[in-house]
């Protein structure tokens, strides 16, 4: 057992954090309030190898796993720049079309993942299903050589800057995962207006008799199910990172003015009042990040099972992570906290989030009581 991560993941952390504090969240949030896209750092990112450090180097992608990518997502949110895009695009569409698409398919789609010219999106929420997923009605019928793709998506994230969209659908054998372009015919979205300061938008799709190729599912349609199961889990562990990362960012802010506040005879991080939530703060985003890192290490080395377990607990320790460190760097600022000077309210929503998506705290719970304890199911 090794806690120290590699020299190649330390230096990629290093040089990531440097792109990060190039741009910083005053650039991310400005961005967001003008309702304007991170272009820039995304393409920027692309080109140097960070976005597609888990692509395999055949496609010109960097060969690394799950843990690299996560380390780039959680060092770019620790800049202030959580891109929600990442966990959705390089984690999930990339790692399935590279673990389940034909050769035609991982020549199609893997080198714009490589560099990050290719963005994806990922639809699995419906409307009428939420988190239970086993209500999904979007579904595909065969049409000749091809299919004909029928339903809707709901809280869909970044529709309107992606070339297609990796969709979760059911076939008669169970579920199947479809790659719709963006511009298909009877696919239209609706932005969902939401008080979330983020550069991505959420939308609603509709698909109304959207013909797709003969190669729009990926790899075999019956491996639906495995390949589902094998995007949630870095779905999940890039949450996870995307969560330490801000809440990194939140600690440094609240203990930097914790340090040089003075209002009474010491600085106010004196005061155990603020010091001693500030120290179990910092301890949980330790073990939320250690439990993220086993996870992925777990994912990397084909253990999809175990790894499961793990991402879904480091999905939920980060989660409340992120929300503790928001919430506390909040409170050790006082007014200020509540400034768009000082950068910790426009961080709100996204704590939150980290509860809510991908998956909920609850049904995180849900899957640990039922699969780790084998305690009884209530629904
Ligand atoms: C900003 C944002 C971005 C998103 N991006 C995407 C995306 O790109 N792609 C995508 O597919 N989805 C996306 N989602 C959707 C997200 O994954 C869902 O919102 C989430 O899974 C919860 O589903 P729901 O909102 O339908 O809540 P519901 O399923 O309606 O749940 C409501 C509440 O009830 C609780 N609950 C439900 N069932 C149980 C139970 N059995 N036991 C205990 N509690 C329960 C839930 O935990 C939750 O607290 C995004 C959501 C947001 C907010």
């Amino acid at each position: 057992m090794n806690f120290v991560e590699s020299q190649e993941r330390t230096a990629l952390r290093r040089a990531v954090a440097e792109l990060g504090a190039k741009y910083g969240n005053e650039y991310f949030v400005a961005k967001a309030r003008a309702g304007e896209k991170t272009t820039e750092l995304w393409e920027e990112a692309g080109k140097l190898g960070y976005l597609g450090v888990a692509v395999p180097e055949e496609y010109g992608g960097g060969g690394g796993g799950i843990g690299d990518l996560a380390a780039v997502c959680e060092e770019l949110a620790a800049a202030g720049c959580p891109l929600l895009l990442m966990v959705v695009s390089p984690a999930i569409c990339a790692t399935v079309i590279a673990r389940f698409g034909t050769g035609e398919q991982r020549s199609k789609w893997l080198p714009g993942f490589a560099d990050g010219t290719l963005k994806m999106a990922f639809a699995i929420t419906e409307p009428d299903a939420g988190s239970n997923s086993h209500r999904l009605r979007t579904h595909v019928r065969r049409d000749g050589d091809g299919w004909v793709l029928n339903g809707s998506k709901t809280y869909i994230s970044g529709i309107d800057e992606v070339d297609a969209v990796l969709v979760v659908s059911v076939l008669e054998t169970g579920p199947v995962l479809v790659v719709v372009p963006t511009n298909a015919e009877g696919l239209t979205h609706h932005r969902i207006e939401m008080d979330l300061l983020s550069p991505e938008k959420q939308f609603t799709l509709f698909f109304d008799d959207v013909r797709l190729p003969a190669d729009a599912v990926v790899g075999a349609p019956d491996q639906g199910l495995l390949q589902v199961f094998a995007g949630l889990n870095p779905e999940r562990i890039m949450g996870a990172s995307m969560a330490t990362g801000s809440a990194r960012l939140a600690m440094s802010k609240a203990v930097a003015y914790a340090r040089q506040r003075q209002v009474w005879d010491t600085p106010i991080g004196a005061h155990q009042g603020l010091s001693h939530p500030l120290a179990k703060i910092h301890i949980e985003i330790e073990l939320a990040r250690l439990m993220t890192q086993k996870a992925a290490a777990l994912y990397d080395g084909g253990r999809d099972r175990e790894a499961g377990e793990a991402a879904n607990m480091a999905k939920y320790a980060a989660g409340e992570a992120i929300a503790a460190a928001v919430d506390q760097a909040i409170q050790v600022h006082g007014g200020n906290g509540l400034t768009a000077e000082f950068g910790l309210a426009s961080m709100l929503g996204m704590s939150r989030l980290s509860r809510i998506a991908p998956v909920s705290r609850e049904m995180v719970l849900n899957f640990v009581a039922q699969n780790s304890l084998k305690l009884p199911r209530s629904y």
